[in-house]
């Protein structure tokens, strides 16, 4: 239910005029991440008859707007449906444009309320009456705030570092967008699992010499079988370089030294795509009092039936629920976990008996929580 009250939030003088349109009232639910699982979690929310406000330190669905531009899902769209809106497409698997389009629109349909631009630094407060710390582009600071939290912040903007000299060198990067920047230049892809073989593989095509170097003994099992033979057979015929079980140990301007079982190699080097995964902000969920487990991949404490974390009132959504495993929660199956919130939310805040999910749904949720569900990146 919601709670009219007077003005919920202070900013500074000179801050984001937009932020009086947009929290202009006390929310029953502050969604901190405002990818696909995040507005799912928005959008049961306000069907359960509760205010909601979604924010983001990027645009909607900021991390698949940093996907490459040409990206196409390998999911099939009834499978990315969130809202149970129907996700239409005219390709078995939607492009990374197409999704876009898609979400926009349910956040239209749905009248989601987004604060865009506004990174979360911090909490304070306590269940029912929580404080959520922002600041804007610009370093302006506001404060929101909001009976019950969600945090779905994914993964997608911390990197894992390679941890090496030249690894700050500008020509390092850790997303990959297009190939037409690499025309006739030599690019060291670092990685063995799908990002890197698409990369690998469309920079080739456009004209790049690309070396692939990976720690593993080939390329992971994981790769989807409709890329694993391309990158194969490129790999086989020697039109993409590739060396395994190697490492690379330094990144100079114009050169990059591996070790690999034959020796350490110097290669010619203009650009390097480091792609060797993400992983989710563990500092800021310490910092919000969420404890992490380090004998279980360091998930954060949660229970499995209502998402709610060790601390009252703040419930985990997304991929960050499987700590360090982040190839075991994804849209297909983080999109449900709004449903599991709007439930207990209808318990804690209404003293309401929730009607029980479908079974498969608690059973998937369940399983992303206590780390039984088979990798599937
Ligand atoms: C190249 C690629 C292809 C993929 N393909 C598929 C696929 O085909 N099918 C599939 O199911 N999954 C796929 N995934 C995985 C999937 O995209 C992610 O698991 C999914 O986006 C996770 O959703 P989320 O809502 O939990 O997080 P995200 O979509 O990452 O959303 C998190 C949001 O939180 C925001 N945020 C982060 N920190 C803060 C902060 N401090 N303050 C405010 N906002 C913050 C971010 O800007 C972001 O918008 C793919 C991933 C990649 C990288």
């Amino acid at each position: 239910m919601s709670s009219p009250s007077s003005h919920t939030h202070a900013t500074d003088p000179g801050g984001d005029p937009s932020l009086d349109a947009a929290t202009g009232h006390n929310v029953d639910l502050l969604v901190i991440g405002a990818g696909p699982t995040g507005m799912a979690c928005a959008i049961e929310a306000q069907r359960a008859g509760f205010s909601a406000l979604l924010v983001d330190k990027g645009c909607l669905c900021n991390s698949l707007f940093h996907y490459p531009a040409g990206m196409t899902f390998f999911t099939t769209p009834e499978l990315l449906e969130i809202g149970d809106i129907p996700f239409a497409s005219a390709n078995q698997k939607p492009t990374r444009n197409e999704a876009l389009e898609y979400y926009r629109r349910v956040a239209q349909h749905c009248r989601l309320q987004v604060l865009q631009y506004h990174t979360v630094q911090g909490i304070s407060g306590f269940d029912g009456d929580f404080r959520v710390a922002t600041v804007d582009s610009y370093g302006h600071a506001a404060t929101l705030r909001a009976r019950k939290l969600v945090l779905a912040t994914g993964y997608y903007d911390l990197p894992n570092p390679l941890g090496i000299p030249g690894e700050q060198l500008p020509k390092v990067m850790h997303y990959y967008q297009e190939p037409h920047p690499y025309f006739g230049l030599d690019v060291v892809v670092i990685g063995g699992k799908n990002s890197a073989a698409i990369a690998a593989l469309d920079l080739w095509r456009h004209g790049a010499r690309v070396t692939l170097v990976h720690r593993g003994p080939e390329m992971h099992r994981h790769v989807k079988y409709w890329i694993m033979p391309d990158i194969s057979n490129r790999i086989r015929n020697g039109e993409i370089q590739a060396f395994f079980n190697s490492n690379v140990t330094h990144i100079g301007q114009y050169e990059v030294t591996l070790n690999t079982p034959e020796g350490e190699q110097t290669l010619p080097n203009h650009f390097v795509f480091a792609l060797t995964g993400y992983h989710p902000d563990f500092a800021l969920l310490e910092r919000l009092g969420v404890r992490l487990d380090p004998a279980n991949d360091r998930r954060p404490v949660c229970n499995p039936a209502t998402l709610e974390s060790n601390v009252p009132g703040l419930y985990l959504a997304g991929v960050i629920v499987a700590g360090e495993r982040t190839n075991e929660v994804f849209i297909e199956n983080g999109r449900f976990h709004g449903k599991l919130i709007a439930n207990h939310l209808r318990h804690a805040l209404r003293g309401e008996t929730a009607p029980p999910l479908p079974e498969d749904v608690a059973a998937t949720v369940a399983a992303t929580v206590r780390g039984r569900l088979r990798n599937q990146e």
